[in-house]
């Protein structure tokens, strides 16, 4: 029982840290004007999230989710063509799939119960965590899952670090959006 538990919290563990570097992927290098899908799909609703954090409030479930169900589902798609059975993988998909209606939540007042409780105990991020998220400088508590990675990965300036590697590979990171702050 105790190694599914492990299990678990390892897999929420991973959907955190992946929703963190998409995130911080989206307020790094999220300029609109080079794809209109992007841009409709990832792009503006990135940066109007962080001008109206509060807006997402008003969205129904599919309208906050459905790009990360869709992509999800395409995901699960490979892992059944490739005949995965590790339900640890499926689960660290599902977790992802949701990860916006976690970050949704930690800008609701109002949640069920249940999701309350979790966000107490810092297993889905609370609204006071990710609320530093939404101040300035916009470099830090990129994940949105849980209140456990952000303080480790803050701490240890991996995302600064991983700025860092990326500018020495020759890419520019200094392209801030609107999302962290301004250009
Ligand atoms: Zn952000
Ligand atoms: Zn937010």
């Amino acid at each position: 029982m105790l190694h599914i538990i492990v299990d678990v919290f390892i897999c929420l563990l991973i959907a955190d840290f992946v929703s963190g570097l998409g995130h911080w992927a989206e307020d790094t290098w999220g300029a609109p004007g080079r794809s209109p899908l992007l841009d409709k799909w990832v792009i503006l609703p990135n940066i109007e999230h962080h001008r109206r954090p509060g807006q997402m409030r008003n969205k129904s479930y599919w309208e906050t989710n459905h790009v990360t169900v869709i992509l999800a589902l395409v995901v699960l798609g490979g892992l059944l063509a490739f005949h995965v059975n590790a339900w640890q993988a499926y689960l660290t998909v599902a977790l992802i799939s949701q990860s916006n209606q976690i970050h949704k939540w930690a800008h609701s007042q109002t949640v069920p119960f249940w999701v309350r409780w979790l966000q107490r105990i810092g297993l889905l991020q609370s609204v006071a965590h990710h609320g530093e998220h939404h101040k300035r400088p916009y470099a830090y508590r990129f994940c949105t899952t849980t209140n456990l990675l952000n303080p480790v990965l803050d701490g240890t300036g991996f995302w600064h670090g991983l700025e860092w590697v990326i500018e020495r590979c020759g890419i520019s990171v200094k392209r801030a959006t609107e999302a962290r702050g301004g250009y």
